[in-house]
């Protein structure tokens, strides 16, 4: 990666895990790169067609085993979410809401039957699954939950509303979590249950190439073999927010690294009072500065990546330590680029823009920094200062 990987952090890495980037930076190259400009101004995204292209090259459900999921390595699985979130954040979204939130719930909490019904055709892309938590009313707090399930008879009836869900409007399956008089549980719901409804949200400023839907939950009857039958209480929901945040970790830094690439090509061939604007100390300084950011970034995902494949999980403060960090660096990272480019900073002829927008929505899901900042302190202090 040079010129930007200074302390030559690539050669911690293996040739298996170097391979592995290098196709999925292919594949981001040659399928997302060329039209996600057009796609963010759009505000659409060709879900099912890349999810097919995904599938087929294994990156759905990558770090699962069985099912048809790829059994990779947590590196290997943080190396394709940096280069896909590298080309966008709304991309590497479509990844990680199907295998780290969608698939992780099934794998981990689901019944061998809904595991068979769902995972394979999940992790080929020929099936979207989506992971509805967040209600209107209930973000960071999702404790607090409003939508209920209770039984009626031998079938479960599902009442509420889901907001901001990833993929919800193509998703074949929605991964549901529901009060019950039990605390909380989980269903995988087949999309044309009736009473479930997904519409699109528009208007977004972020994460434009990403589909992102409220769903809503009117009178959904569904049986007894629809509920996750080993998802006991919120720990539940909150043990695939663990697996998603570790992909953010790397790809925030796969967004920033797009970012200084750019702003580094644009600062030694852009000249202003007749020589390159990257010859300027004041420009130089903000170079330097996010370079050692992006390598301390990426040297923190390589160690709770190494940590993970060597321990088998991770603590939920480990993870907290990472998203806190990595998010907050690279959004930081992506809007000083912007400054390098001046006003074609703020044009999509440049990917700058689109990466500090979508980084905006990365800081706010899967945990907001001040969320992860109250974990990181109460791991610290033994006190709870949520509420
Ligand atoms: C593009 C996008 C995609 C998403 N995809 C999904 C998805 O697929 N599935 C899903 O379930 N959810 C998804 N989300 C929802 C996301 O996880 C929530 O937006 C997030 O958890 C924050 O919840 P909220 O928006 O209700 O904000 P709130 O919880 O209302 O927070 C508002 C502000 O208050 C702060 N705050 C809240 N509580 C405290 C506290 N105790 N102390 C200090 N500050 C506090 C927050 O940090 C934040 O700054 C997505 C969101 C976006 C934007």
């Amino acid at each position: 990666m040079a010129p930007l990987d200074l302390l030559d952090v690539d050669t911690l890495l293996s040739d298996e895990e170097r391979d592995i980037r290098a196709l999925c930076r292919r594949v981001a190259d040659d399928r997302v790169r060329p039209h996600v400009a057009g796609w963010y101004e759009d505000g659409s995204v060709p879900v099912r067609e890349l999810a097919l292209e995904f599938g087929k090259l294994g990156l759905l459900g990558m770090h699962l085993t069985g099912y048809g999921c790829a059994g990779a390595s947590a590196v290997s699985y943080g190396l394709a979410c940096m280069e896909l979130e590298a080309a966008d954040s709304g991309v590497r979204s479509l990844v990680s809401v199907q295998g780290s939130l969608a698939m992780y719930a099934i794998w981990k909490w689901g019944s061998e039957e809904q595991k068979q019904r769902w995972l394979p055709g999940m992790a080929a892309g020929e099936l979207i699954g989506c992971f509805g938590l967040t209600e209107p009313d209930h973000g960071s707090d999702p404790a607090n939950m409003a939508t209920r399930a209770r039984r009626d008879g031998d079938d479960w009836i599902l009442d509420g509303g889901k907001m901001w869900i990833t993929n919800a409007p193509v998703a074949d399956v929605a991964v549901i979590w529901a009060r019950a008089e039990e605390g909380v549980v989980g269903f995988a719901v087949p999309a044309d249950t009736p009473g479930f409804a997904a519409r699109e949200i528009k208007h977004k400023m972020s994460l434009r190439a990403s589909s992102t839907g409220e769903i809503t939950l009117d009178g959904v009857r569904l049986p007894q073999s629809a509920r996750l039958p080993e998802a006991r209480g919120l720990k539940a929901p909150l043990s695939c927010l663990t697996e998603a945040r570790f992909g953010i970790i790397w790809g925030a830094m796969g967004a920033a690294r797009d970012c200084l690439s750019v702003a580094l090509d644009y600062a030694t061939t852009r000249e202003q009072f007749g020589r390159p604007i990257g010859g300027f100390q004041l420009t130089q300084a903000k170079l330097a500065d996010m370079a050692l950011e992006l390598q301390k970034g990426f040297l923190l995902a390589l160690h709770l990546g190494r940590l993970r494949d060597s321990a088998g999980a991770l603590r939920p403060e480990q993870v907290s330590v990472g998203k806190l960090n990595n998010v907050r660096e690279a959004i930081a990272i992506a809007r000083t680029c912007r400054t390098i480019l001046g006003g074609n900073g703020i044009s999509g002829e440049y990917p700058v823009m689109r990466h500090a927008n979508n980084l905006e929505s990365v800081l706010t899901y899967e945990g907001t920094s001040e969320i992860h900042q109250l974990v990181i302190g109460q791991k610290l202090t033994g006190l709870n200062a949520f509420a």
